[in-house]
């Protein structure tokens, strides 16, 4: 066959022309000069096949995956080997080597091209949220009836905080951006639903009471017709705390545990342990604090009456002898709460 480029009639032919002439044009692989990656500079989160991905990966590595990405190889090749080499990174720029052997129509043939990939730091969509204070949730921590102390505060600080590190594995938005102080509460500030969530949970499970949540429409997207909503968690908390008296199906009780979904309440007029739903909160009655207990001392004893000197108007008063109260002896200094006009013994 003749070859129309270089007149040699005793070569391979490829299509209209010979082999040689066909080499001569023919590039194995493509690959931009310059390529761009993006990284997220706060989170190092990179830019690959239009998705944000956050596992860690070393830097050589994004360069090498961003050429693999970019080469294109022409059919015509095969049993390509393709060594890619990074010669020099200059502050955001590798400048690389590709270097290629294959065969093509036989030939064994190598090439080399030289490419720029330039990292372009930026900030990802999710770092975004968070330094614009993007937040999801707002968890209003309130009391039931009365103020939160200074040591509940402490705590709910250290909860909310706890709870945000061990989310922020798996959430970059597990954080808090804002707390609002307010005088009938703290409100936490949570970039997002799920870990606010969570942050309540924790915080109900230290503190025990109810959650309630309350979605409200922030705007609407309009592509979508979709609501954007912001949910607010109020994490209220009971009024009583362990040590204090309360009133509940007309028994008075002093609270002795607090946990996340119930607590136990003692009667005080049998030593009987209940255990209440903390669902029930709204029907307690806060009698009184264990501040208000009293101490006093025994006086006499009988088998029917244990007597107590009143440590207000110094007078003896009788109190129905108790089983719990039978090993107490005279002189003995006892604790007592007075609710409603009379005097319990407390042991
Ligand atoms: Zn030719
Ligand atoms: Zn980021």
């Amino acid at each position: 066959m003749f070859c129309p480029e270089c007149g040699s009639t005793d070569k391979e032919m490829v299509g209209d022309i010979c082999i040689d002439c066909f080499l001569k044009e023919f590039q194995m692989i493509e690959i931009p000069k310059n390529i761009e990656i993006q990284i997220c500079s706060h989170c190092n989160s990179k830019f690959e096949e239009g998705k944000w991905i956050d596992e860690f990966i070393p830097e050589e590595e994004i360069i090498y995956r961003a050429l693999e990405r970019n080469i294109k190889i022409a059919d015509e090749v095969s049993n390509e080997i393709i060594n890619l080499e990074i010669d020099q990174i200059k502050g955001t720029i590798a400048n690389c080597f590709v270097e290629v052997t294959g065969e093509v129509h036989g030939v064994q043939i190598e090439e080399t091209h030289d490419s720029q990939v330039k990292i372009k730091k930026t900030v990802c969509p999710t770092c975004s949220k968070v330094l614009s204070g993007y937040y999801e949730t707002v968890i209003q921590f309130r009391a039931d009836n009365r103020e939160i102390k200074s040591e509940e505060y402490t705590k709910a600080d250290e909860i909310v905080e706890r709870t945000l590190i061990k989310q922020s594995n798996s959430d970059k938005l597990a954080y808090c951006p804002q707390i609002a102080k307010l005088k009938e509460g703290y409100d936490y500030y949570i970039g997002s639903f799920k870990s606010g969530k969570k942050v309540a949970e924790a915080l109900k499970e230290e503190f025990g009471g109810i959650i309630k949540e309350s979605p409200r429409l922030i705007s609407e997207d309009k592509s979508t017709g979709k609501g954007l909503y912001r949910i607010w968690i109020s994490v209220r908390i009971p009024e009583f705390e362990i040590g204090d008296f309360i009133r509940y199906e007309n028994k008075i009780m002093q609270v002795t545990s607090i946990s996340k979904n119930s607590f136990v309440g003692m009667d005080i007029s049998t030593q009987k342990k209940h255990n209440i739903p903390m669902k029930n909160m709204e029907d307690i009655e806060l009698v009184k604090k264990a501040e208000d207990i009293e101490t006093t001392t025994i006086i006499s004893k009988s088998p029917q009456f244990i007597q107590i000197l009143d440590p207000i108007d110094y007078s003896a008063v009788d109190i129905d002898m108790k089983e719990e109260f039978a090993d107490y002896n005279i002189g003995e200094e006892v604790n007592l709460i007075r609710i409603d006009g009379n005097i319990y013994l407390l042991n």
